[in-house]
């Protein structure tokens, strides 16, 4: 079964402007994946379908195999998102943030704290933990997004554009876990609009244009064409 199955997705918004325009994608277990495109391409389109945050027009949505429109929460839980925007609460403690995510997955408390713990040590945010999130720097902030959207240990991780404004030396930081977390067995989505960072990381790519799909293939192929 693929980690996500997309066919024939489009999507209009209520202004009639089709953002995308029947799309279909395979990303296998395991695959570090990466969905390119230039800005206003459907990037953000597409990973809001995923995360119910945008209803699709038309086509079906599969995440391991559970359609998205017959069990979402199911399909929710084998899926962690890290969206662009910081939309935790500002004022909340780094800690709290993590927990209570953990907490709308049903994990016990117990586990909860491990995992909140596990994730903030490893992104390098334990120090940080009883600071208001609003005292972050905003790399800092992108990792504590990364941390929540693990809590519930997601066999499929999707970014967008996770290194948007970092810069370069927290780029690589960011760049290692998520090679790490690839290595160690999930399958990670990740939408970018530069070439250098689906070279570094992924494995299959696709690139997106006008809501279209117009290339399918994997970056070491991709990259001997150019
Ligand atoms: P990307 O993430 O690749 O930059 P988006 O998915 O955010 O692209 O946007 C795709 C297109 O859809 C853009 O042209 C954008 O302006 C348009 N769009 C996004 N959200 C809306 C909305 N709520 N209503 C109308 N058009 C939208
Ligand atoms: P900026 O102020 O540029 O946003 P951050 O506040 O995000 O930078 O980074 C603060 C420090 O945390 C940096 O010195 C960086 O090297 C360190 N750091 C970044 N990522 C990690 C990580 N994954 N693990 C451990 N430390 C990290």
């Amino acid at each position: 079964i693929p980690a996500l199955s997309i066919e024939n997705l489009s999507k209009s918004y209520d202004n009639g402007f089709e953002a995308l325009k029947g799309i279909s994608l395979e990303v296998k277990q395991g695959d570090f994946f990466a969905l390119l495109g230039p800005n206003g391409a459907g990037k953000s389109t597409t990973i809001g379908v995923l995360c119910s945050l945008v209803a699709k027009t038309a086509g079906k949505v599969a995440v391991f195999g559970i359609d998205i429109d017959d069990d979402f929460p199911a399909a929710k839980k084998c899926i962690g998102i890290v969206p662009q925007e910081f939309n935790f609460n500002h004022f909340e403690k780094v800690l709290d943030i993590v927990i209570n995510q953990a907490g709308f997955y049903g994990l016990p408390a117990g586990i909860a704290r491990q995992r909140a713990e596990k994730y903030l040590r490893e992104l390098g945010l334990w120090d940080k933990r009883d600071v208001s999130a609003r005292m972050l720097s905003g790399g800092m902030k992108r990792r504590l997004m990364i941390a929540r959207a693990l809590v519930h240990e997601p066999k499929l991780l999707i970014l967008d554009e996770p290194t948007a404004g970092v810069d370069i030396e927290m780029r690589r930081s960011m760049w290692d876990f998520l090679k790490k977390i690839n290595a160690a067995g999930t399958t990670i989505i990740l939408t970018t609009h530069y070439l250098e960072e689906a070279e570094a990381l992924c494995r299959n790519i696709a690139i997106i244009n006008h809501g279209k799909i117009v290339e399918n293939t994997s970056v070491r192929s991709l990259l001997k064409r150019l």
